[in-house]
């Protein structure tokens, strides 16, 4: 399950901004997920309390925001909504579509005490 090794990855960057921002504790944590990035949210949560353990996220709240996938057509240049990699642009149904949203997660917003 590559969620752990993300959510470790989020414990060290905030982790890391405690340090050079000056907080202690962070209290709610938003994190973004793009639909295309394989990411799944349930397993987000299911291991969010497990890794912030004694960190300094500790009982943090997690809260979940999708991003749907975008993209650019090569063909017509309009963007388009896409739901997997392989989606058709669903304005001229090029195959050829550049993806510019929704493949990455990251924190969004913090509460920090
Ligand atoms: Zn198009």
């Amino acid at each position: 399950m590559h969620e752990l090794s993300l959510l470790e990855n989020v414990r060290e960057i905030l982790e890391s901004h405690a340090l050079s921002q000056n907080f202690s504790k962070v209290t709610q944590v938003t994190l973004e997920i793009g639909k295309l990035s394989c990411v799944e949210p349930d397993a987000l949560r299911f291991g969010f309390d497990v890794v912030m353990k004694d960190s300094l996220a500790d009982g943090a709240e997690l809260i979940i925001s999708e991003l749907n996938g975008l993209g650019v057509c090569r063909q017509c240049g309009q963007h388009c909504v896409i739901e997997t990699l392989y989606d058709p642009c669903n304005w001229c149904g090029s195959s050829k579509v550049d993806v510019v949203q929704g493949l990455d997660m990251k924190i969004k917003d913090l509460m920090v005490i």
